[in-house]
């Protein structure tokens, strides 16, 4: 494999955890930041993004990792009591060759339903009305949960 660039403060996830550009967040702690996918594969679909600048799991520090899949772990039961989902899918590509095209480490977590296809990765965007009312729901699952 061919070295990968060195990790580019100005994608476009470091630009939304430094509060430049929007987004509707529905969990955040020291760590971590969770916001929905503007071109959800499925409704629900949420992305789990560790502050800390990496471009992939390749270049993670093991910490981050660890805690990131915690995090992972609460969106996962969220989505499945908002949604009422049959499953969750968790996803994470590494590189362009796997299909990555945000160079700034995060993990795909979406609602699956029996019989129901996914959608294209990065395919139509969603409305923000749609979006919103999403993350509003998960958030209250979150902190149900943690009541
Ligand atoms: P990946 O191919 O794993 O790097 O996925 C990047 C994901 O980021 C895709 O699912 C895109 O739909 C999503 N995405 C791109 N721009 C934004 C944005 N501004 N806010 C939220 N999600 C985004």
């Amino acid at each position: 494999m061919t070295k990968p660039a060195a990790y580019d403060d100005n994608n476009i996830f470091a630009k939304i955890l430094r509060g430049e550009i929007p987004s509707h967040r529905i969990y955040e702690d020291q760590h971590t930041v969770a916001f929905m996918d503007v071109m959800p594969q499925a409704p629900g679909h949420v992305l789990v993004v560790p502050k800390a600048p990496s471009r992939n799991i390749l270049d993670a520090d093991p910490a981050t990792l660890a805690h990131a899949i915690t995090v992972v772990q609460k969106v996962a039961k969220a989505l499945e009591e908002v949604f009422d989902a049959d499953g969750v899918f968790i996803a994470q590509f590494n590189e362009p060759a796997a299909g990555q095209t945000v160079f700034h480490l995060h993990f795909h977590v979406i609602p699956r339903h029996e019989g129901v296809a996914l959608k294209p990765h990065s395919g139509k965007m969603e409305d923000g009305a749609v979006l919103a009312a999403n993350a509003e729901k998960i958030r209250a699952a979150l902190a149900r949960s943690s009541s």
